[in-house]
């Protein structure tokens, strides 16, 4: 097979999964999302525990744990301080179709185990935040709550205005559990839906990993959108590539 030949074939195919998945988003009753940290890539946060990821340079046990939080707030604020700039990130390409399929009434709604804010910076409603966002941070000692421009680099570590303890932004730990009112929200939009597009996430981490599998269990289609893909055993397309870039694709098989 002549090499040309090969790319031929090899786009055909890419633009049939393309269209299959576009005509599913287009017949389903109701389509979800969950999204990962490849979705935000290309906004320039790289992924936690990517080589040169945050977990690649602050140990995990030592930094994100709320249990080291309580020991040592301030020494945690030094890896805080970094993952805070997050905030300042801007939505991509692929958030902002998204965001347009929501409008269109194509998709429901996004389970994200993104921090970023992304998904409602690019226009999107309905997004649930299983692990918190940099939205706003809380006083443990006494409930104060701040937006996240409280935080500058002249007040580190931040302390509440009221008791003088350091505070916390609410974004979920590894040794913390995930907030009622996301696994809730996740409950809601998973109940009865037909179709689940994953994004950015290889799934391997629990609880978020169980969605796309237990929608799978209950009949359900999933279309998979990832540089790598991880779920072809169980996605009835693969949409192999970056995320803006397969999202765009999607947008322009819509009719
Ligand atoms: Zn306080």
């Amino acid at each position: 097979m002549s090499a040309s030949f090969r790319e031929h074939i090899v786009k055909i195919m890419e633009i049939t999964q393309t269209e299959k998945a576009a005509d599913i988003l287009q017949t389903s009753r109701k389509t979800i999302a969950l999204t990962g940290a490849g979705v935000s890539t290309e906004s320039g946060i790289p992924d936690f525990r990517s080589a040169g990821g945050l977990w690649s340079r602050y140990d995990p046990y030592e930094y994100g744990t709320i249990h080291a939080f309580k020991r040592d707030p301030e020494k945690v604020w030094q890896m805080l301080a970094e993952l805070m700039k997050i905030a300042d990130a801007k939505p991509n390409a692929g958030h902002r179709v998204m965001a347009r399929l929501e409008e269109k009434g194509l998709l429901k709604g996004v389970i994200t185990q993104n921090i970023d804010m992304l998904h409602q910076k690019a226009g999107s409603h309905n997004v649930v935040e299983f692990h918190g966002a940099v939205k706003t941070l809380t006083c443990l000692s006494c409930g104060k709550q701040y937006p996240n421009t409280f935080v500058t680099p002249e007040n580190m570590p931040p302390r509440c205005m009221d008791c003088e303890s350091i505070i916390k932004p609410d974004v979920v730990f590894f040794d913390e559990q995930i907030p009622n009112d996301s696994l809730f929200g996740a409950e809601e939009l998973m109940a009865d839906a037909d179709v689940i597009l994953v994004a950015g996430t290889s799934c391997q981490v629990a609880p978020a990993s169980y969605i796309p599998q237990r929608l799978y269990e209950q009949g359900g289609r999933i279309i998979e959108l990832n540089l790598e893909p991880a779920l072809e055993a169980i996605a009835s397309v693969t949409l192999a590539g970056g995320f803006s870039e397969q999202m765009e694709k999607l947008e322009r098989q819509l009719h």
